[in-house]
């Protein structure tokens, strides 16, 4: 087969020529799953004032060093301050503020006894007592200016991923709006005169397209934005223009369908002819037959193999890594682990076969893999149900039970530590 490339060749081939998608600014709601774009740093210190731990008495420590059982010490309580409130004026020796946990710290207090450590005379507000047995050292249960982050600290270097808690973090840091890098606009075709819309029963001779659907649902799934485009026939000139449209559109095109040269397969010419082509055959199974092309201003092509499962193994491989990297991610591939193949699937040919499976603990602290039924490439059920890919190396060896393989957890994100 001529230009048969290996998985890792065409995957450095994609990245090579996938370049970061100009950056946007989101909401603060809408940043996660985004990558910030630069380094985002804190408006004020937070906290911007000492507060309170925890419920309890503000005091200064030095009144009730000399507490015990035998001796109690007792403060008179000067006021009850709650979260947002201020104590007005200067907490003096002999006095406790009753503080409740976020309030600032009265001016001349230093430490905090929690309301758990005292004893209260009557209700222990403003006018009563409080008594201490036991001494405190100064800085107890108080809040430091400035620990989540000082004014004009780091709290999201350029190129973090940002999750939920990172939106709290943005919140309480002025941070309302966040630049990030842009999602790729995806548009997706289905090449094929067999095809008939899925809203509609196909007659005989048809089928209905499911992979426009499936490359769609992967496309978002990997963070993109999508633009369906109608089912083309397999005309040239149909093809061709249905390229144009998109490539005017979006950043990427990926269609399935009229690949692998047969007498009505025309993907490769006109990626060749709008693009500059970098591969057309891949040394994988199912999906050898991915074709990939640039245009002179960067638009990706993929031409991918039109069978179900092909092409979705070959958007797995090949496309959802490069949309990963367009929109700021470093961590490009789905983590691999090693699992007992349970199981004699087939290999047919020498190719490196992606065998739909599911991987589950061996209870043992290891992995069994266990092949799903129906692997033709033609379907897609199997696709659906598998959590990885068994990887069969290229080559003559084949797949034989009880050996140990490598599989690719297309259930796990990206970078996830095994
Ligand atoms: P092709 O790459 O056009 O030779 O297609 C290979 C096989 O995949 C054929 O059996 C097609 O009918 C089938 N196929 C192509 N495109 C689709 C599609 N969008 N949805 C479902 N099956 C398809
Ligand atoms: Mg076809």
């Amino acid at each position: 087969m001529p230009n048969l490339i290996s998985v890792e060749e065409a995957q450095a081939l994609v990245l090579e020529f996938t370049q970061p998608m100009p950056v946007e600014t989101v909401a603060m709601l809408d940043a996660p799953g985004r990558v910030v774009a630069s380094d985002l740093t804190s408006d004020v210190d937070i906290n911007g004032f000492e507060d309170a731990a925890m419920d309890g008495f503000a005091l200064k420590a030095s009144d009730i060093e000399a507490a015990s059982e035998e001796h109690p010490v007792e403060l008179k309580i000067v006021d009850v301050v709650g979260a947002g409130a201020l104590y007005d004026g200067e907490l003096h020796s002999g006095e406790a503020v009753r503080i409740m946990t976020g309030a600032a710290m009265p001016f001349g207090a230093d430490t905090n006894v929690k309301i758990e450590d005292v004893q209260v005379t009557g209700e222990g507000v403003t006018g009563d007592t409080v008594l201490f047995t036991i001494p405190a050292k100064i800085g107890t249960n108080v809040r430091k200016v400035g620990e989540e982050a000082k004014a004009g600290e780091l709290v999201l270097a350029a190129g973090s991923s940002v999750n939920a808690a990172c939106v709290g973090l943005l919140a309480s840091t002025g941070n309302t709006t966040v630049p990030v890098y842009g999602c790729p606009k995806v548009g997706v075709i289905s090449i094929g005169t067999e095809l008939v819309d899925s809203s509609t029963v196909p007659g005989y001779g048809m089928k209905r397209d499911s992979n426009r659907h499936t490359l769609a649902a992967m496309a978002r799934d990997a963070g993109a934005e999508v633009v369906l485009y109608p089912i083309v026939p397999d005309v040239p000139e149909e093809i061709e223009a249905a390229y144009r449209k998109a490539i005017a559109e979006c950043d990427y095109v990926v269609s399935s369908g009229g690949a692998c040269g047969g007498d009505f397969d025309y993907i490769t010419q006109i990626i060749t002819s709008l693009a500059d082509i970098k591969f057309e055959y891949v040394n994988m199974k199912p999906g050898k037959a991915q074709t990939f092309g640039v245009t002179s201003d960067g638009k990706l092509l993929f031409g991918l193999s039109g069978n179900p499962a092909a092409s979705a193994t070959g958007f797995e491989i090949l496309v959802r890594p490069s949309l990963l990297k367009a929109q700021g991610h470093t961590e490009l591939f789905r983590p691999v682990v090693k699992a007992v193949l349970q199981g004699n699937p087939k290999k047919k040919g020498k190719r490196r076969h992606l065998i739909r499976g599911l991987i589950e603990a061996d209870g043992k602290g290891g992995y069994i893999a266990k092949p799903l039924a129906k692997q033709s490439s033609a379907l897609i059920g199997a696709t659906s149900q598998s959590n990885c890919f068994i990887v069969i190396p290229e080559g003559d060896g084949k797949a034989e039970d009880g050996m140990e393989v490598e599989c690719i957890r297309i259930d796990l994100p990206e970078g996830t530590v095994m």
